[in-house]
């Protein structure tokens, strides 16, 4: 089975993937999908466009076509002490905010779990984001027991992200099923999303779906199994998110 609400689309802002907003949404209502948030790449990652991009995703109206269109990001970790590539000016417009590790010059992938943890650990309690993405992801290891851990006191979600197990990122099935099974031994939120690039390919989570289901994860801790659940943990997240993000990347690497 696979949720109608997909937490994790791109749209064609960043080159590498395909389609455009308005094309992820037909595909979404043809297919009867509730909620899509469009969470575009920060500005760290190198194949993004100018930042206004990010910002401007406010003019969006919240329903499209009858689908619910969240207002989100994919932000990066760009340091071990809760450092993030995007500024408060888009950070105060967002419905939700994703982030996680990329390869990009500010974080580098291959590198200690001692410090990938940390970052994580770091961002996590920050207060910044929601949902912390693919943290299967090998190029970038971490200490799952006590990253969960952490997302489980902080009520940050974890993500089973599809595409990772569909060949994006290699040797995922095992760690993402190990993810799955920490968080549900520390009774964490768990989202499951597609990271699509490309509209066809919205709410289609089957790879990462057999995992939950194999593993029996409660269904009232994964955010995006119904509409209630999901707008229940936007509400807690309103109130648990910083108000001021204080990051300076942005000011830093576009000069005006
Ligand atoms: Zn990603
Ligand atoms: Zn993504």
């Amino acid at each position: 089975m696979n949720y109608k609400i997909d937490l994790h689309v791109h749209s064609n802002t960043n080159p590498h993937a395909f389609s455009t907003i308005e094309e992820n949404v037909n595909f979404a209502c043809e297919n009867g999908m509730e909620v899509i948030a469009i969470t575009n790449h920060g500005p760290a990652l190198l194949d993004t466009p100018h930042w206004w991009q990010l910002l401007n995703i406010k003019i969006l109206p919240e329903y499209i076509k009858g689908v619910r269109v969240l207002k989100g990001v994919e932000a990066n970790i760009i340091g071990e002490n809760g450092e993030i590539d995007i500024n408060q000016a888009i950070y105060k417009n967002l419905d939700i905010v994703l982030c996680g590790f990329h390869g990009c010059p500010e974080y580098h992938k291959n590198q200690s779990i001692e410090k990938n943890t940390k970052a994580a650990i770091n961002i996590i309690k920050s207060q910044k984001i929601d949902i912390l993405v693919h943290p299967g992801n090998k190029e970038f290891p971490i200490d799952f027991e006590k990253v969960i851990k952490i997302a489980k006191e902080n009520n940050v979600a974890i993500e089973i992200n599809n595409s990772s197990l569909s060949g994006t990122r290699e040797g995922s099935e095992i760690r993402c099923r190990e993810v799955a099974k920490i968080a549900k031994k520390y009774g964490c939120y768990l989202t499951v999303n597609t990271d699509s690039h490309y509209c066809r390919l919205i709410g289609k989570t089957d790879l990462a779906m057999k995992i939950v289901e194999e593993i029996e994860y409660p269904e009232e801790l994964i955010i995006n199994s119904s509409v209630e659940r999901l707008n229940n943990f936007l509400e807690l997240r309103k109130k648990l998110r910083v108000k001021e993000i204080f990051d300076d990347y942005i000011e830093k690497r576009f000069k005006y």
